[in-house]
């Protein structure tokens, strides 16, 4: 049924509160081999303004022994969502009670085992739970909600050898008496919100380090130790900038990180222990393609934001994400330096007006889950909103206001009211529009610039239109911007502010200006188009104190066929100073798309940064020619980095040569960290097309998985379906999928039940049917039902859009890295699809 637009139905808000939650205790005993997790929650609580006569709990799939309490219970009900306990007599206000659950639970969600029968390493069996947003409620009993705060304890019982990890601090590890259990106790003794409860437990090593008398560690299971200190080596640093630049100090006992197995996010900011997706984990030898440091600081920084300010429903999420995103980025500025910051602000922006959902504004209630408010609005355009709020403020403004909003609802909720309040409080100006316009309405200003001189007047005209598309939800902006003109006498900022659909500025200077940039340190969040001269755009390139303005200036030459672009692109893309426009200036080279321009990427392709190398082997990839693919041998057998080295047998692969085949199969049963270069041989083979690569690429995924990570191992078995549907007898890809169809990996399992719609084989049919039949709703139902759809309409399922949609889906979750990937892979595909040149001979296998 759909709810009126404006019924609480459809509109989210905070619950009530019934009661004042004083204290969790949590008492749990996880069975590894069953998935399986017993255990007692014991609330303590006192009724708010009205006595309470029954108690709510969320509760989802909780089997439930017995429910005891302080007061007299007349009956308990446990549904499938919800736990009710009426008591025999309403309780009466600030009445302090205590109620105990003791339960059981299977957990689907909330609390994940990693054990050897699901195919991870015995030695490195772990569980770790996820409480936000809603999750929690699928271990223990609990009020899911963000508008409570409480003190909590965690004891959980397992085997004497394994490590357990909570929040705050640990109380005490007792032998358990007649068993080999051992009972390990936390206690946060600072109240925080449910969903920031956070359990590991099993086989985990750490390194150690402390920042004042606050102890810090990183924890990663056994077998990752060695790469620990990669990651963990910011921590310190981080701590003690965020310290200084927030002014509040660090307001927990300790800090823990742990990376677990195939976590679904980035990271988790619980308070005292953040869990981290172990893809993070990196070594040297990926030189700057892989960093920490994003991640570790986005975390750390909600320990103040969101952990100790926590937003007070899900429509202020920004409070959250907007805060960590920037605080991550004022970090960069401090460690690598002004240039890399704006040069985050930059590519930030981008993807925001990149968008193409700009309707929805940043605080919004006409959300269905709270798991849709995790987009880009909180995460890079809440970063920009505090942005442009410390640019109009200025630094030491800005941050007396944040102190003070943290000092003010320490250990409590926030909404974007308590944030604009500080801040007019202290500035004494009216900050009702701005927030109005950014926070409360959708979308960005959308700028068409226009120049020109005038010699006789000696003035400068500028003319800027608002473009974007007015409505209930996109407003007409008023901002203040930065107009900077540089003359061979120096360089003039003139501000303005831009409040009309469109207007005219004048400016007059002494001479005319040799370069005009606009919003030139990035102070406004706004889609700028402005087209300089060629002239002005080389002179701009040329400027050595403007890296945001060398860059845009190559950005735009890569639309110019000017016949000079060429020469002073490869200038920039071999001797700028900064990689990012070295980067920039090589996706211009690759735009003009000229026999020149790819001469000048070949001629580039030894770049000492290794994020420069990789765009410029990306952009020659894009050129299909003989000369990319002996380029991209070249690199798959002789380049050290190995991300590089996959990235360059995915392309060798779009290539029928026999040689190539040589390559791809040497390498897709060869040994790397990750196996990140079986990842790249699995791509190549997937570029090929080729059936013939069915039975080698089967041989190893039987008998190498254990090498595979699960994300490799899914995309093996895709690629599999992939060249198997075009194979006349499918038996034997068919019996291997179908031998898998109840991985325990859910990330496999689901790449099974899709693969088996791809291989176009209705043998399957019967196989999909059960899982379709499913009375559970969840992802391989999903999975099942799309497969099925493919077989019965018999066409293969569109299973490269398809897992590049899905991809995008998980890469919005996960970490930086994987986008990469993507990147690659699209480029590869527009490669492929349209080549430039065809290669010289066309083997009669690769149907594509
Ligand atoms: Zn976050």
């Amino acid at each position: 049924m759909l709810a009126p637009a404006d019924s609480s139905a459809y509109r989210k808000y905070a619950p009530d509160r019934e009661f004042d939650l004083l204290h969790l205790a949590l008492d749990v005993t996880p069975d590894f081999k069953a998935r399986s997790v017993a255990g007692q929650a014991t609330i303590r609580f006192k009724p708010i303004a009205k006595p309470l006569e029954q108690l709510k709990l969320d509760a989802v799939e909780l089997a439930v022994e017995t429910v005891t309490s302080s007061e007299k219970i007349a009956t308990y009900q446990a549904t499938d969502k919800q736990i009710i306990v009426t008591f025999e007599a309403a309780i009466p206000v600030d009445k302090e009670t205590t109620v105990a659950v003791k339960y059981s639970a299977t957990p689907r969600k909330g609390l994940y085992f990693r054990t050897p029968e699901m195919g991870y390493k015995a030695t490195d069996m772990h569980i770790w739970t996820q409480g936000e947003p809603i999750e929690a409620r699928h271990w223990y009993p609990c009020f899911d909600s963000p508008n409570e705060k409480f003190t909590s304890e965690v004891t959980c019982r397992v085997p004497s050898d394994m490590v357990v990890l909570s929040n705050g601090k640990r109380i005490s590890e007792e032998k358990q008496a007649g068993s080999d259990l051992v009972a390990v106790r936390w206690l946060q003794d600072k109240p925080h919100v449910n969903y920031l409860i956070c359990l590991v437990a099993g086989y985990f090593k750490k390194v150690e380090d402390k920042y004042r008398d606050i102890p810090l560690a990183f924890y990663t299971t056994p077998s990752e130790i060695e790469q620990a200190k990669y990651s963990f080596e910011g921590t310190k640093d981080m701590m003690e900038f965020f310290e200084k630049e927030i002014g509040v100090p660090y307001p927990w006992a300790k800090y823990d990180q742990v990376c677990v197995g195939d976590f679904g996010w980035g990271g988790m900011e619980n308070t005292t222990l953040t869990t981290l997706n172990e893809r993070t984990l990196h070594t040297p030898e990926f030189e700057t393609l892989r960093s920490s440091q994003g991640l570790v600081a986005h975390e750390l920084a909600h320990q103040w934001f969101g952990d100790l300010v926590t937003c007070k429903d899900w429509a202020h999420l920004w409070l959250n994400e907007g805060f960590a995103s920037y605080y991550d980025l004022l970090y960069d500025r401090h460690h690598r330096g002004k240039d890399f910051f704006l040069h985050d602000l930059y590519s930030s922006a981008k993807g925001i007006i990149g968008q193409t959902d700009q309707t929805n504004a940043v605080v919004r209630r006409d959300y269905n889950e709270p798991e849709q408010q995790f987009g880009y609005q909180v995460y890079p355009k809440g970063a920009w909103i505090l942005h442009m709020l410390r640019s109009q403020l200025g630094e030491d403004l800005y941050r007396k206001c944040i102190k003070t909003y943290v000092e003010r609802h320490q250990y409590g909720t926030a909404v974007t009211e308590d944030l604009s309040a500080v801040i007019e409080e202290f500035s004494g100006r009216s900050f009702d529009q701005f927030f109005d316009q950014w926070v409360y309405h959708a979308s960005q200003p959308d700028l068409a610039v226009n120049y020109s001189w005038d010699e006789k007047a000696k003035t400068a005209k500028v003319t800027i239109e608002q473009k974007q598309k007015l409505s209930d939800d996109v407003l007409l902006f008023n901002f203040p911007l930065t107009i900077r003109f540089k003359t061979k006498s120096g360089t003039v900022d003139r501000q303005i502010t831009v409040k009309e659909k469109a207007e005219d500025f004048y400016f007059p200077l002494s001479e005319a200006p040799e370069v005009v940039r606009v919003n030139p340190e990035l102070t406004v969040l706004a889609k700028i188009t402005f087209s300089p001269s060629t002239s002005m755009l080389y002179a701009q390139l040329a400027d050595k104190a403007d890296m945001i303005g060398r860059l845009i200036a190559a950005e735009q030459l890569g639309s110019k066929k000017e016949r000079g672009a060429v020469a002073k692109l490869k200038d920039a893309l071999n001797n700028d100073s900064f990689y990012g426009v070295r980067t920039a200036a090589s996706k211009a080279l690759q735009a003009i798309n000229t026999d020149e321009a790819y001469d000048a990427l070949l001629a580039s392709a030894r770049q000492e940064d290794a994020r420069a190398r990789q765009q410029v082997l990306t952009d020659i990839a894009t050129f299909y020619r003989e000369r990319t693919y002996e380029h991209a041998l070249k690199v798959a057998q002789e380049e050290k980095n190995p991300d590089l080295r996959a990235q360059a047998l995915t392309i060798v692969g779009a290539y029928p040569k026999p040689e190539a085949g040589d390559v791809l199969r040497e390498f897709l049963s060869s040994d790397s960290y990750k196996n990140v270069l079986g990842d790249g041989a699995v791509n190549g083979i997937r570029a090929t097309g080729d059936a013939n690569y069915v039975a080698p690429l089967l041989a190893v995924l039987k008998e190498r998985e254990a090498q595979f990570t699960s994300g490799g191992f899914a995309r093996g078995v895709d690629t599999l379906a992939q060249l198997g549907r075009h194979q006349q007898d499918k038996t034997a890809v068919r019996e291997f999928l179908v031998s898998n169809v109840n991985h325990k990996k859910q990330r496999v399992q689901l790449a099974v039940l899709a693969a088996l719609g791809t291989l176009n084989d209705t043998k399957a049919i019967a196989v999909l049917e059960p899982f379709a039949a499913s009375t559970v709703e969840g992802p391989e139902r999903t999975a099942a039902e799309k497969a099925l759809t493919a077989l019965r309409e018999n066409r293969p399922a569109s299973a490269e859009l398809g897992s590049l949609r899905t991809e995008v889906l998980n890469l919005q979750k996960e970490n930086r890295d994987l986008r990469k990937d993507l990147d690659d892979l699209k480029k590869k595909l527009e490669a492929v699809a349209s080549p430039q040149t065809p290669p010289k001979k066309k083997s009669s296998s690769a149907p594509r």
